[in-house]
């Protein structure tokens, strides 16, 4: 993939590549980054070409999840570095890098992300990891990084079904 960022338009963005391709403006919008006046605009072309791809993730994590829970939808994707830092996220979060998102409206996000876990064949791409937080209630996915940039197996320690504070690792 090779587009090129245009301009902001309606929250999405233009990409000039082959065709015209546009980021999908959900993935860029931020209720933290729109009270604090900040533009979560994708601050690298890699991102950009991540951001594309993982749209496609998150249309086939709702279809799936839909199937169980009616209200789950789209709760926050990209975090550009500066809502990253706004936010008070890990600088390591893959939410920064175009490759997390998260699911709200699942009242029980370890059923949540256990329904994924026994549904894993239904997606085309696995998530390398799925984590029902509590704090607040969601379902955090992220990816491997398809562009081969990020070597993720490096980023964090991961543990099959292992209970923290605040966190169930489903997947690994
Ligand atoms: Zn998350």
């Amino acid at each position: 993939m090779n587009a090129k960022w245009l301009a902001a338009i309606g929250g999405g963005f233009i990409l000039i590549g082959g065709s015209a391709v546009a980021v999908s403006g959900r993935l860029l919008s931020s209720s933290s980054a729109s009270r604090l006046g900040i533009e979560n605009k994708p601050d690298s072309q890699k991102v950009i070409d991540r951001l594309i791809w993982l749209d496609l993730r998150v249309t086939e994590v709702l279809s799936l999840l839909l199937k169980n829970f009616p209200a789950a939808h789209l709760t926050s994707a990209y975090r550009n570095s500066e809502v990253n830092a706004a936010v008070g996220g890990s600088p390591t979060s893959l939410h920064k890098e175009g490759l997390a998102f998260d699911v709200g409206g699942i009242a029980d996000p370890f059923l949540g992300a256990k329904f994924l876990r026994d549904n894993l064949n239904e997606l085309k791409v696995k998530p390398r990891t799925v984590i029902a937080e509590t704090s607040p209630i969601h379902v955090h996915l992220d990816y491997f990084d398809p562009l081969g940039i990020i070597k993720t197996d490096t980023l964090t320690s991961k543990f099959l079904g292992e209970y923290t504070t605040n966190k169930f690792t489903v997947l690994v």
